[in-house]
């Protein structure tokens, strides 16, 4: 699948980003209109669009971006004060980027539900 998304980009190294962790399937970079003291971004290097995208062969790639989540966090100094982890899907959930990504938030005491 093709992937010219400006994530896609990033995730093949032809553009930069602010990196805050990577290795061979996933980066994590700073996202550039935070919306929390911390505001990651954690996306796989394949490209799948959406949540409705992800086949069955991708569980452990969307696990290890959960460890790659936890491990912003670590780094971040976020574990026990607390953080958001969150996943939109689709343009009526927020999604404006289709290169799925976690948000990573922290840093701020976060309100339930979000807007
Ligand atoms: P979405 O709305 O869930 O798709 O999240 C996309 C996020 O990507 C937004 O929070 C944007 O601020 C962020 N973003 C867009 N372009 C870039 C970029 O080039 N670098 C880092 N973050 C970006």
């Amino acid at each position: 699948m093709s992937d010219d998304t400006i994530f896609g980009k990033i995730a093949r190294g032809e553009m930069d980003a602010d990196i805050v962790y990577e290795n061979s399937r996933v980066v994590a970079f700073r996202d550039i209109n935070p919306q929390a003291p911390t505001h990651v971004l954690v996306i796989p290097r394949k490209p799948i669009a959406t949540i409705n995208d992800i086949e069955a062969d991708d569980r452990m790639l969307i696990g290890e971006m959960f460890l790659a989540a936890k491990e912003v966090a670590r780094i971040e100094g976020l574990e026990s004060s607390g953080y958001r982890v969150v996943m939109n899907c689709g343009e009526g959930a927020g999604q404006s980027v289709f290169h799925i990504h976690l948000h990573v938030l922290g840093g701020r005491s976060l309100k339930w539900p979000p807007g």
